[in-house]
């Protein structure tokens, strides 16, 4: 049924502009009348529903009564701190007998999203929305061969997604060339790295494959909720951290498939062994196990555990050395700053939410470093989490409403 649509895009920039803006602005509603759908994109009431009316006959979209419609799309399967949670514009008032029908992405569509992690990978199907099935969700402990990897997946095929899927979805960690899906090199997970394993987890569900290196899936997730600035500097803290930089409203294009790789800056003061090969790079420091051995060494608790050190600093709040590190991290986020010409910081995981003053000593340590901050203001913000919704996005763009140019090998290999 979704060829249907491919055969309909027509080659002009506009009007497939106008189609991802009206089918963009239902994934963050999750529903919404026509005239709302008109307000939220700035198109015309005629425009609006011209295009509504094709992307209903293309079964991306479908028309439902009110009550009917899902909620918006939680993330579902990723923590929301408390900041940011999408809001829902008020449906159109009842009026005078029945309440007007409303418009949703249609839910009989299904996407795979593999999320791959340096201690497990998680596996999930997901309606176009990016809700998830709770019942398809599947875990795999992270491997240390891909072959073992495919083995593992290959009997929860039918679990996760019985029907064959738009498209499988991958959030990949480390470097991605994401236009020939190969993983160049991989810090954490050395067995991602190739050109093999994500072309095999499409074969799995004889789908294409939309490979998002996982910081541009926050990025794009964090685009795709709608009041983002057009240009920011996002960097996740996790396990390792990483960056992506989006500047007018798009990813940043470089000339090599690398880019935003903050978290292999070398702190000087630092000698710790990086997953890399390198040494002393920030993310030893500012990633979840170089943090657990700060703690562990200041708190002089050889057994502390990632726990210990969440709730000692929610009770105490960010302590010297603590904060020597997120200093560190400030200067090198300012080279960012002074070298892209970026002003918004967006932060996420566990670090920047751990504590408030976590983000005010971020904040204060880049202004005090980044030449901008001398005439002009520079804003560092903690954000959740939103990496199915750019997943998603990512495969609306590639897959579901691509290029013109990419519409006929898109479409040989959906
Ligand atoms: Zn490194």
């Amino acid at each position: 049924m979704y060829m249907n649509f491919v055969m309909y895009v027509h080659p002009s920039d506009l009007r497939l502009a106008n189609t991802r803006r009206v089918y963009r602005a239902l994934l963050v509603a999750g529903r919404s009348s026509r005239a709302d759908l008109a307000r939220r994109t700035g198109l015309s009431a005629v425009t609006t529903g011209k295009v509504v009316d094709q992307l209903i006959q293309a079964g991306l979209l479908e028309e439902v009564e009110p009550d009917q419609a899902p909620p918006p799309p939680a993330a579902v399967g990723e923590p929301q701190p408390g900041s940011g949670v999408r809001s829902v514009s008020p449906q159109a008032p009842a009026t005078m007998g029945r309440p007007p029908r409303v418009v949703c992405l249609s839910r009989r569509g299904r996407f795979v999203a593999i999320e791959l992690g340096a201690r497990e990978c998680t596996l999930t199907s997901l309606s176009l929305a990016g809700v998830s099935d709770q019942a398809s969700f599947a875990t795999v402990p992270s491997p240390k061969k891909a072959e073992q990897f495919l083995d593992a997946v290959r009997p929860l095929r039918a679990k996760i997604c019985a029907e064959q899927p738009l498209a499988v979805l991958v959030s990949v960690p480390g470097v991605l060339d994401d236009r020939q899906n190969r993983v160049l090199f991989s810090p954490n997970l050395h067995w991602t790295e190739g050109a093999e394993l994500l072309p095999a987890l499409g074969s799995i569900w004889q789908a294409p494959v939309v490979a998002v290196q996982e910081v541009q899936s926050l990025a794009l997730g964090h685009q795709a909720q709608g009041n983002s600035p057009e240009s920011f500097l996002l960097i996740e803290f996790t396990d390792g951290v990483g960056g992506a930089v989006v500047t007018n409203g798009r990813l940043l294009e470089s000339p090599f498939p690398l880019s935003g790789e903050i978290g292999h800056i070398r702190v000087p003061t630092v000698q710790r062994k990086c997953g890399c090969g390198g040494e002393g790079c920030l993310e030893t420091l500012a990633g979840r196990p170089g943090l657990i051995e700060s703690f562990r060494e200041h708190a002089r608790k050889p057994r502390a555990t990632w726990t210990d050190f969440v709730a000692h600093t929610k009770a105490n709040g960010v302590e010297p050395w603590l904060k020597e590190t997120i200093d560190a991290t400030g200067m090198i986020i300012a080279g960012a700053v002074n070298l892209l010409g970026l002003r918004e910081i967006v932060a996420i995981g566990e670090l920047p939410s751990m504590h408030p003053d976590v983000m005010r000593l971020m904040e204060e340590s880049v202004r005090r470093h980044a030449l901008c901050a001398r005439f002009a203001q520079v804003n560092c913000r903690a954000a959740p989490k939103r990496r199915v919704l750019g997943l998603v996005a990512a495969a609306t763009d590639r897959v579901l409403l691509p290029e013109p140019s990419l519409v006929m090998s898109r479409a040989a290999g959906a």
